[in-house]
């Protein structure tokens, strides 16, 4: 077995972290180094994906809600529009292997999502 990931140490309570949303198999914290006025994470519970393309292949349904919590906190938290951003790979920054999605609304600051 792999080490548990940081998204899943934070859904154990072991890193200190805000949860802004949750539901049964989806959660969102705000991202640690923002890149935008708002910039949060959508999280799957489980950790059985490393990516999107894992995810949309073995769990559709899953990558729709993680979309549908992404929308609602879009509209909560800024004026509805959004950027979701998922990293596919460490060429392009992808550090965690855990899918999430990136939520960013507002003016980008330098440098690329992630990494
Ligand atoms: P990625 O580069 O797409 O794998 O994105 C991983 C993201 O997780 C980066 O934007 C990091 O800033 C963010 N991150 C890493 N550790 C934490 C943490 N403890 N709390 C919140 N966000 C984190």
């Amino acid at each position: 077995m792999s080490e548990p990931s940081v998204f899943t140490r934070i859904l154990n309570g072991e890193i200190p972290s805000e949860i802004v949303a949750e539901t049964d198999n989806v959660f969102a914290i705000r991202d640690i180094a923002p890149r935008a006025p708002l910039h949060l994470l959508v999280i799957p519970k489980t950790a059985a994906y490393r990516d999107v393309v894992e995810l949309a292949a073995g769990d559709p349904g899953l990558l729709a809600e993680m979309v549908s919590l992404a929308k609602t906190l879009a509209e909560e938290h800024a004026d509805g529009d959004f950027r979701l951003i998922f990293n596919v790979g460490e060429g392009v920054g992808q550090t965690v292997f855990h899918v999430h999605a990136h939520v960013v609304a507002g003016r980008f600051s330098e440098g690329s999502v992630g990494g």
